[in-house]
């Protein structure tokens, strides 16, 4: 598979990468499968998290004997030093490898948090400039699902590679990302091609996405025959048909307007409902273990908060793409509790 130099890492990556969080959903045998076959039909870039669960431990078993064929991206959430560190060797430990080549602070979404990143002897970045030195991680990069930050996270010059969301329903702000990105030398990491499991065509999605040749794409891989078709699609005519164009074009009018980009415009909500994570919860159900949606540590409590919904609207006021938020989180808190009666 092509390779492409992903920015000022000079990692020579492959178009096509894995994304670790579906693996959750497995068992650990059928997982390193998954993620040997990826590395089998040539996919050289893994990204992780050190909250997705499991994910790492099994990238890790998968890896043994071939971490030299494959670079490993993971992040850690933490906003504090100290658990940043403990992040950090956590994934050392898990991932089974004396090093980590791209290591990401994780949703960085919004200006406070940038600013205590990027302020002169931050502390939390010191923990990633000492352990680059200490040969524990290669590389510094960021995630974010909100453009404003993103861009001031490329023209910062911090980081060698930003990861955000980018299909071909979200693709207005990625279109301006990948330019700056180019400029500023920074690598460009596609998450959610298919838009978090929204999108059931990978044919339309990656054709679309192919038409962006500087950026590594990390669909979240679950079963062999998805990678398979993926790379089958890479192996094709990437040109789409006109039948193909007008498909996209009207699934972008279908759920264009009723994709979240978990921008967090919409906040604050005066009842404090934690309105991207029920809108996305949609997505979490088809992506994670049942485990991970109903018990995860930060789940109680906050799905129910959807039913102090005054319907205010100021929300949707805010959201710069019209979505009917008040439905929206009505449906995904009906699917919560259904999900919850028959788990
Ligand atoms: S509802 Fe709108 S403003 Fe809020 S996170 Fe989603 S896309 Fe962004
Ligand atoms: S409509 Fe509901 S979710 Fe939106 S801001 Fe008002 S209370 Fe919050």
């Amino acid at each position: 598979m092509k390779k492409i130099r992903l920015g000022k890492t000079d990692m020579m990556v492959t178009r096509i990468g894995f994304g670790g969080i579906p693996i959750q959903r497995l068992t650990e045998a059928e997982a390193v499968k998954v993620v040997r076959r990826c590395i089998d039909l040539g996919v050289n870039f893994i990204d992780t998290a050190n909250g997705y669960t499991v994910s790492e431990e099994r990238i890790g078993k998968a890896v043994k004997g071939r971490r030299d064929d494959v670079f490993i991206a993971t992040k850690s959430g933490s906003r504090e030093a100290a658990e940043i560190q403990k992040n950090l060797d956590l994934s050392l430990q898990r991932l089974d490898t004396d090093y980590i080549d791209l290591y990401q602070f994780h949703g960085v979404n919004d200006q406070a948090t940038l600013d205590k990143i990027l302020a002169p002897e931050s502390e939390l970045y010191i923990v990633f400039e000492k352990a680059k030195k200490a040969g524990k991680i290669r590389h510094i990069g960021i995630t974010s699902h909100q453009i404003d930050i993103a861009k001031k996270q490329v023209e910062s010059d911090r980081f060698e590679t930003v990861m955000f969301p980018f299909n071909f329903i979200t693709c207005e702000h990625a279109e301006e990302l990948l330019p700056l990105c180019k400029e500023h030398d920074v690598g460009f990491i596609d998450m959610k091609p298919m838009a978090g499991g929204m999108l059931d065509n990978a044919t339309i999605a990656f054709k679309y996405l192919f038409r962006f040749p500087d950026m590594v794409i990390i669909p979240g891989i679950e079963k062999i025959h998805e990678i398979e078709e993926i790379m089958d699609i890479y192996n094709g005519p990437h040109e789409m048909t006109a039948e193909e164009n007008e498909k996209m074009q009207q699934m972008r009018d279908e759920l264009g307007t009723r994709f979240c980009r978990r921008c967090d415009y919409c906040q604050p909500c005066q009842q404090e409902i934690p309105i991207s994570m029920l809108m996305t919860f949609p997505s979490f159900v088809k992506r994670l273990p049942p485990d991970w949606y109903l018990k995860g540590p930060w789940i109680p409590g906050m799905m129910e908060r959807a039913a102090n919904c005054i319907e205010c609207g100021e929300c949707e006021a805010r959201c710069p793409y019209q979505l009917p938020i008040r439905e929206m989180i009505k449906e995904s808190y009906d699917l919560y509790e259904k999900m919850k009666a028959s788990a």
